[in-house]
């Protein structure tokens, strides 16, 4: 099966980073209290982390987040993967519990079609407690669902790319699921096709 779309789970397989939001705690002197509530509730809740996440930065300056946007790095042979891609006519998206400042820069960088993230929003340069989850723990199937309904294609026709526990919800949706670069054997377990390194070119014998 040649897929029609690629989505594509943001940190650890676009990006080298993992979790793009322990990096922001990093930055906010947050990450002990960060840890335990992802230990939490990171599966169980995901509003509930976001709010308790939400009290612990509210009205932070805004700054070291973009800090993180700009200097984080994409994996080896992203660029190169993506125009592959979409010079075989094939969209793209991204589908990330990350967030959306990220994904709208390599929606710009990489010209991918569509992104799901999800953001953080800030006023006169802090931020202002608020957050919009549009992809929660549990939620990249259900998005998944949606842009192939948009799209007028089934998930059959879709491949996934994905790194982590959070991403298996989607490739047990697809018709071509990729684990990249992991060390889950839950997601490994879960997926048609395992690749290993970070080097995103190694996709492209699967897909086509
Ligand atoms: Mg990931």
């Amino acid at each position: 099966m040649v897929p029609k779309l690629v989505c594509f789970d943001m940190d650890g397989v676009i990006f080298k980073e993992n979790y793009f939001w322990n990096k922001v705690h990093e930055a906010y002197g947050t990450l002990e209290l960060g840890l335990q509530l992802n230990k939490k509730y990171l599966y169980t809740d995901y509003h509930a982390l976001v709010h308790e996440v939400m009290k612990l930065w509210k009205g932070k300056t805004v700054q070291p987040i973009f800090d993180i946007v700009a200097n984080s790095e994409y994996n080896p042979g992203v660029r190169e993967t993506i125009k592959e891609i979409k010079q075989r006519g094939v969209m793209t998206a991204i589908i990330s519990n990350g967030s959306w400042l990220l994904a709208k820069r390599a929606k710009q960088e990489l010209g991918i079609s569509h992104i799901f993230a999800n953001e953080i929003h800030h006023h006169d340069g802090l931020l202002d407690g608020t957050f919009t989850a549009t992809v929660d723990m549990n939620g990249k199937g259900v998005i998944v669902a949606r842009l192939c309904e948009a799209l007028g294609i089934t998930p059959a026709d879709v491949a996934a790319v994905g790194d982590d526990d959070n991403d298996i919800v989607m490739m047990e949706l697809v018709g071509k699921s990729i684990a990249f670069n992991t060390r889950s054997e839950k997601l490994k377990n879960s997926c048609d096709i395992v690749v290993e390194g970070n080097d995103l070119r190694k996709i492209l014998p699967y897909l086509f």
